[in-house]
């Protein structure tokens, strides 16, 4: 049997900041947490928003951080948020994290994925842009999505969702219209992240980042090797990446002094790369707030696999759901050609909501939990 792939848990090794201070600071903010909200008994979640300050109180007095809910990147995050905002943040993950875990639902998923292009320039060698099924134009999935239906999606999830990541099968600054849709998400999620290759982030697209605020702002880079790094993320170029990456620093030091967004290098733990993050702190002379190593998904051809012997239902059904450039609705993106349907939220007159509660996706869900996983979830190592 495979090795299945823990979602939630993907991490392999982490860097950057001094956890111990963001540690010491959020444990100072969340002693009158509970008096200080005043909500407790006013939102619809007080339920999960009592356990989720219990459980971040007590892991914040144990000498290590330890939580099956909250990792350190959530203290850092936690951390820059004003307290107005809290609640907010603590119930998104909470659901996040333990709606997969329950088989929870809610009338939204915990966390949505918004694709503002499939198109990448890039090859890496890990990922399903290399398979020609995807990313030759002729077979119809490469594509744009417009701001109309941008803004559509956008609408519905403001207030439902706190999680909203844009990212999905291509890079999203090469989406024509990515400054306005920065501008549309201003001020609308707390757990905002954005995921960049970093090959395109001149100022206009940065300053479009940066003025939206995004919780997170993620560069992905595996290597502080030069050679290493062109080798897998074929068509980068390491000294380019490296000077826009510093763009970032100086643009977000210079004109956004009081931004919360924090700037996280994540690399793909591939075949034993050294992501070298002493190399890597060296390069950006310390002005990243985080460094990170991630287990690379099973991903390549899961088309023609083996099946994985994986029964363990899959996390992702009850916790994201992704919205592509043409507003078909992917369950993940290891189906990356969307063998899976489940609908539209452009063309179907379907919402978000009853896309994410519908048959299609509740029957895919009752397969997980039986353990008859079919087609690409049979061979997929996911869980
Ligand atoms: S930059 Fe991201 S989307 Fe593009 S090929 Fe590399 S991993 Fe895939
Ligand atoms: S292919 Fe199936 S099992 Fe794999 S991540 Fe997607 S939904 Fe989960």
């Amino acid at each position: 049997m495979a090795k299945p792939y823990k979602k939630h848990n993907s991490f392999s090794a982490v860097g950057g900041s001094d956890l111990a201070s963001v540690k010491l600071s959020v444990k100072k903010k969340i002693q009158n947490l509970a008096q200080g909200f005043g909500l407790i008994n006013q939102t619809a979640y007080s339920d999960i928003l009592e356990k989720a300050i219990v459980e971040l109180e007590r892991a914040s007095n144990q000498n290590d951080f330890q939580s099956d809910i909250f990792n350190s990147f959530d203290l850092f995050e936690l951390d820059r948020l004003p307290k107005d905002l809290w609640a907010r943040y603590l119930i998104y993950r909470y659901k996040y994290v333990v709606f997969p875990k329950t088989r929870q639902l809610d009338a939204f998923p915990p966390c949505v994925q918004i694709e503002p292009t499939s198109i990448c320039n890039l090859r890496c060698k890990f990922c399903y842009q290399v398979d020609d099924k995807l990313s030759n134009k002729a077979n119809g999935h490469m594509g744009q999505m417009t701001l109309d239906l941008f803004k559509s999606v956008v609408d519905q999830l403001e207030g439902n969702v706190d999680a909203v990541t844009l990212a999905s099968r291509g890079e999203p600054t090469l989406a024509k219209s990515f400054p306005d849709m920065m501008n549309y998400l201003k001020g609308k999620f707390v757990g905002l992240k954005i995921n960049t290759n970093a090959t395109r982030l001149k100022e206009p697209i940065i300053e479009s980042i940066l003025d939206a605020e995004p919780a997170v702002l993620v560069f992905s880079m595996d290597s502080a090797n030069e050679a290493e790094y062109e080798s897998m993320r074929v068509n980068a170029k390491f000294t380019h990446v490296v000077e826009n990456i510093k763009r970032v620093v100086d643009i977000k030091q210079t004109n956004f002094t009081n931004s919360r967004t924090i700037l996280r290098v994540s690399g793909v733990n591939y075949e034993g790369n050294d992501l070298g993050y002493s190399s890597l702190e060296n390069c950006f002379g310390g002005s990243l707030d985080q460094i990170a190593l991630v287990e690379m998904v099973p991903w390549i051809d899961p088309y023609n696999s083996e099946l994985s012997g994986v029964q363990e239902p899959c996390s992702d059904l009850w916790r994201r759901m992704f919205i592509w450039w043409d507003g078909s609705v992917g369950v993940c993106d290891v189906d990356y050609l969307q063998s899976i349907k489940i609908g539209n939220v452009r063309n179907t007159g379907k919402t978000v909501s009853q896309l994410w509660l519908s048959e299609e996706y509740t029957n895919l869900r009752a397969s997980h939990i039986a353990a008859e996983r079919a087609g690409v979830c049979a061979s997929c190592q996911v869980c």
